[in-house]
């Protein structure tokens, strides 16, 4: 399809930065509108190893594999471009458990989606990893990547503004632009709770607050690959031999921006565990950021009416799957044929009209 749409964005973080250089790529007119305030993107270290979750609900794996591959794509436009794309860094990850049967299981359900692992004995951690000091096994995924966030955020914005791409910092009520465009695209994160009530609909979507910590330089020269053990907490070692360590879980409908000093001596103290002494260290930098969820955990993609198009629902897996939501988004304003079934992520299943 041929045709080119003016189009507005509403909410930059992985899915609207990446929209907007897809579209503007493409050569539609491309303007951005995020206040910067509740985002999940900006706040998030992430890792990338979706091969390995727990977690089996169909259509979010489809998701979450897709989205780890596009990054493949992404950067290798993004190189043409001549830009810089140390947003995304494949490092590798190890999964830490104490039962090495769990690991098996682990290392065939990677092998069944063509993922190459390896077994590695606590020992053989700590020649990798000098200062773990878990008696964990672990499987080593040399696949498995990192995203920063917020430099992620930057790249694409970066990338879109070779292009027809205007940004604008700013809080957008979506009545006041409506006739203003052909598309609009709200992917707001948490704000797309407002958006969708300013047109009408209540959406089923809540907030869950995310805090991590950044630790002074360590002075251990670490192999930069991912810890990831068992429950919350995930560890990953930075150029300047400080470790990014986190992120919490926390249910907060109030969308509160406050750090909670409990929750972050909790991080640091679950991290003792596995890297010595890392209770005692000083927090160098903190950040924080608003995840969304759905009442079942579901992601949805798609149109609101014929103008309006959201996306929400990323949940703590949105640098994975991420990507290719933004490239569904693109292909449903091109009327390009999807290779995936996209009644799975109706937003319909979580919108009703709101009461009057
Ligand atoms: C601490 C933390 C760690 C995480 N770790 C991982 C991980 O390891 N792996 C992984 O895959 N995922 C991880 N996630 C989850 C992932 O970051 C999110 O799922 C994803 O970033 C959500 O992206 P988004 O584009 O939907 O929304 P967001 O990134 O939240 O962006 C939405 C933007 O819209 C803006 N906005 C809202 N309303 C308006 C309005 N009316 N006008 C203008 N702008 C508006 C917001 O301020 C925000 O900037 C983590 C999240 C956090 C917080």
């Amino acid at each position: 399809m041929d045709k080119k749409y003016n189009i507005a964005i509403i909410g930059g973080g992985v899915v609207g930065s990446i929209c907007s250089f897809i579209l503007a790529e493409n050569k539609h007119q491309v303007t951005l509108y995020d206040d910067e305030i509740y985002s999940a993107t900006k706040a998030a270290l992430g890792i990338i190893c979706p091969w390995f979750s727990q977690r089996r609900n169909k259509p979010w794996l489809k998701l979450v594999l897709k989205g780890s591959e596009f990054y493949y794509d992404l950067n290798k436009m993004l190189k043409e471009l001549g830009i810089d794309t140390s947003y995304f860094r494949e490092n590798g990850t190890i999964i830490l458990r104490k039962e090495k049967e769990t690991l098996l299981k682990l290392q065939k359900q990677g092998n069944d989606l063509g993922i190459q692992s390896t077994l590695l004995t606590p020992n053989q951690i700590k020649k990798i990893f000098p200062s773990f000091i878990g008696d964990e096994n672990g499987l080593l995924v040399k696949s498995g990547s990192s995203v920063d966030g917020l430099k992620m955020i930057e790249t694409f914005k970066q990338a879109a503004f070779k292009f027809n791409f205007r940004y604008f910092k700013k809080t957008i009520n979506i009545n006041d632009i409506l006739s203003d465009y052909d598309y609009i695209i709200c992917c707001a994160g948490i704000g797309n709770k407002k958006i969708l009530e300013d047109l009408g609909f209540d959406i089923d979507l809540r907030a869950s607050k995310g805090q991590l910590i950044i630790s002074e330089p360590l002075n251990v020269k670490e192999n930069l690959i991912t810890l990831m053990p068992k429950g919350e907490i995930d560890i990953m070692p930075n150029l300047d031999t400080s470790l990014t360590v986190g992120a919490s879980h926390q249910n907060d409908d109030n969308f509160n921006l406050e750090f909670d000093e409990n929750i972050l001596n909790k991080i640091k103290k679950d991290a003792s565990i596995y890297i010595q002494d890392f209770d005692k260290i000083e927090i160098k930098e903190k950040k924080l950021g608003i995840r969304t969820y759905t009442s079942d955990y579901g992601v949805f993609v798609g149109k609101i009416n014929e103008k309006v198009i959201a996306a929400g629902g990323l949940s703590s897996s949105g640098l994975s799957s991420g990507p290719y939501i933004a490239k569904i988004i693109k292909d449903i304003i091109e009327e390009n044929p999807s290779d995936i079934d996209l009644s799975l992520y109706d937003p319909k299943k979580y919108l009703k009209n709101k009461e009057k």
